[in-house]
Formats: C-alpha cells, sequence, structure tokens
C-alpha cells in the first residue's frame, strides 16, 4: 500500500519478531503508515504494517531497496537473539556478533545516507559488567555502571559496539539516535518453545504442560534474581524516548525484582496449580540484574508500573491456550 501523504512513516526492523510485531501494531493505532522489515513474518498473528518485506538486512542489496527515502522514525529492533538457552551457551557467539553487527552497520550507514528523523536502537541489560550482579539482592544496573565494560555474553558485547556505532553517527553525522536498553521485555504473541524462548514464557510453558501436583524443572537454583517488563510498559517507554529530546542510553525496564523461583510460583498462581521445582544445571548468566529506573524517570518523567503478576496472567492465559491447541492437534 502507498504511503499517505498525510501520515507520517515508520520503518520497523525485526517487525516480524515479538517486540516488532507489537511496536507495528501501536504504531499504526497511532496513525503511522508502517513498512516493516524481517526475515520472517509475524509468527502468531498478522502483521498491521501497510508493507511487510520479507528479507535479511545482512544483504546490502536488501538494505538498499527498504531504506530508500527519509523515515521520519526507524526502529531497528533485529538481531540474531533468544533467551538464556541461545546466548549463554556459546554455541551461537559467532552467528550473534557477525549478524547481529552486520545489520547494524548496514542500517546506519543506509540511515547515514538518506538521513533520518530519528533512529532508535534497541541495545539490552547484557550490556552491564558482570561483576556488577554478583550479588542477587543488590545488582547495580545504573546507566553509568556499563563501562568500565565486562558484559557476560558476546551478546552483550554486540550491542555494547552497537550503541557506540549509533552514538558515533550521532557524533560525526548529526543522526538523532534514541537508545534503549530493555530488560526481559514479555507478554503475548513472544516465543514460548522451541529454545530461543525467554524464562517468563518457558515458565508459564511448563506450568501449562504440567498436570496440577506435577513436578517442573528449573535452571539453577532459582534463587538468581531478574526483572520482567510487560510488552505494553516497554512500547510505552519506546515512545515516550523517540518522543523526547533525551538520546540515552538509559533502562526500559521494571524494577521490580523476583527470584526465578518466586516467577514460578506467579506462574502457578496465574495456572491455579500447585507444582514442585525441581533445579538442574543449566545456562543461567548473572547472578542478579534489576533495572534501575532513576534515569528514566529523571529523563521522560514515566516509568513502569504495572505488577509483574498482572502481566503473567495475562502471558499464561496466552501459552497455556498455545499449549493445548498444540495438544490437540498431534
Ligand atoms: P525477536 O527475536 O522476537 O525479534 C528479532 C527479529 O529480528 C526476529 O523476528 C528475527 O527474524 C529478526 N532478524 C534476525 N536476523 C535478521 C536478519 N538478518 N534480517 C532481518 N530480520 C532479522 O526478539 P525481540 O524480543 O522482539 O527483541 C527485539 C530487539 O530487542 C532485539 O534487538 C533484542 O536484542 C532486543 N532486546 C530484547 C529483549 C527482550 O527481553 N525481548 C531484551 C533486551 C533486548
Amino acid at each position: 500500500m502507498a504511503q499517505s501523504t498525510s501520515s507520517k512513516a515508520a520503518l520497523v526492523l525485526g517487525a516480524g519478531g515479538f517486540i516488532g510485531n507489537h511496536l507495528v501494531t501501536r504504531l499504526k493505532g497511532e496513525g503511522f503508515w508502517v513498512r516493516g522489515v524481517d526475515l520472517k513474518k509475524p509468527d502468531f498473528s498478522t502483521t498491521e504494517a501497510d508493507e511487510f518485506v520479507v528479507g535479511d538486512l545482512r544483504d546490502q542489496a536488501l538494505c538498499r531497496t527498504v531504506i530508500d527515502r527519509e523515515f521520519q522514525e526507524v526502529y531497528q529492533l533485529a538481531a540474531d537473539m533468544g533467551g538464556a538457552g541461545f546466548i549463554f551457551s556459546g554455541e551461537n557467539d559467532a552467528d550473534i556478533m557477525h549478524n547481529s553487527a552486520q545489520i547494524n552497520l548496514n542500517v546506519v550507514e543506509r540511515c547515514k545516507t538518506h538521513g533520518v528523523g530519528r533512529l532508535f536502537y534497541s541495545s539490552s541489560a547484557c550490556i552491564y559488567p558482570e561483576h556488577n550482579q554478583l550479588d542477587p539482592d543488590n545488582p547495580d544496573c545504573s546507566e553509568q555502571s556499563a563501562y568500565p565494560a565486562d558484559p557476560d555474553s558476546e551478546y552483550g558485547w554486540e550491542k555494547l559496539f552497537s550503541e557506540r556505532l549509533f552514538l558515533s553517527h550521532r557524533r560525526n553525522h548529526g543522526m538523532e539516535v534514541r537508545i534503549a536498553r530493555f530488560h526481559n521485555i514479555f507478554g503475548p504473541m513472544g516465543t514460548w518453545q522451541g529454545g530461543r524462548e525467554k524464562a517468563p514464557a518457558a515458565m508459564c510453558r511448563k506450568v501449562a504442560e504440567t498436570p496440577d501436583g506435577g513436578e517442573i524443572e528449573i535452571w539453577g537454583d532459582g534463587k538468581q534474581t531478574r526483572s520482567f517488563l510487560y510488552i505494553d510498559e516497554c512500547l510505552e517507554g519506546v515512545r515516550r524516548l523517540m518522543d523526547s529530546d533525551f538520546m540515552g542510553p538509559v533502562n526500559i525496564g521494571s524494577d521490580e525484582m523476583v527470584t526465578i523461583n518466586q516467577l514460578a510460583e506467579l506462574a502457578m498462581d496465574a495456572a491455579n496449580k500447585k507444582l514442585s521445582i525441581r533445579h538442574i544445571d543449566g545456562p543461567l548468566g548473572v547472578r542478579g540484574r534489576n533495572s534501575d529506573n532513576h534515569l528514566i524517570a529523571e529523563k521522560l518523567g514515566w516509568r513502569p508500573t504495572k505488577p509483574l503478576r498482572d502481566g503473567i496472567a495475562a502471558t499464561y492465559a496466552w501459552i497455556d491456550h498455545c499449549v493445548q491447541v498444540a495438544q490437540t492437534s498431534q
């Protein structure tokens, strides 16, 4: 569909992914004309993008085709990523570094050539140094703690490199960039099986698949801490950042820190089931992590507030439905 002359145009890269697909819906609701690009269409719904290009952003020719004008807003979410099982096993390190860096290099080059109103880049809490996240009760993820850098994964190093890539284009070419460090975004229509799913979805799936009174497995001792942000609040933060004069990097995450055992309890409550937990070895990541929300509150006058319990209830309902559909079709 051609762009109407009145609407603002947004380009969403990674529009077939979890956050990108939700973002397209949000931007359409705000009246944007949207072009989405991804290796694949969304897994669980039809895209609302006006145009959706299936293609590989590692390919410069594809980037030339999809970034063919000055978009008012570009959202760069495309990355080779997954949950702990994908990022921390070490088996995917070369792909993660190479593929995501190549996407970002191509995108920034095309945006430099054509100009861009504002470019959003989704960085990650995984950039924070491991030594500040050893105490599960007191992790330090304030934005300025990123340096001296020591992320615990190649995924984090690539994100840090790409933050600097975009920031250098701001410095040398005046590109208007906005950078957020997402902390564990979750919600309906996210990957829930197959190895790339993250902790909230994996937990909801395990609980949904297990009969009341049964047992689920959790990687590690379950005392590692994290916070999880519901998708709607993530998008609210992204849109507020894009509309602000603050370029970041800034955390977009929840500061409601829980242990993984507590996360399991929330999923069980949502299911109204009582299950026992067996702790097994598995890839873990840092010992503790929580979003520090002082900077976002100061710069945007806003911070996420939705209780984790509510987000897990909504996500559980969706995953439970997916599990039931999968079981009946077997
Ligand atoms: P996702 O995996 O669902 O979405 C990423 C999308 O990028 C996928 O649809 C994938 O097909 C696409 N992609 C990968 N390689 C591509 C390529 N070569 N060409 C075109 N498309 C390609 O992940 P998400 O959860 O939606 O995350 C979106 C962004 O936010 C990512 O950059 C991720 O690193 C970042 N992030 C997410 C979280 C989170 O908790 N979900 C946390 C921190 C950072």
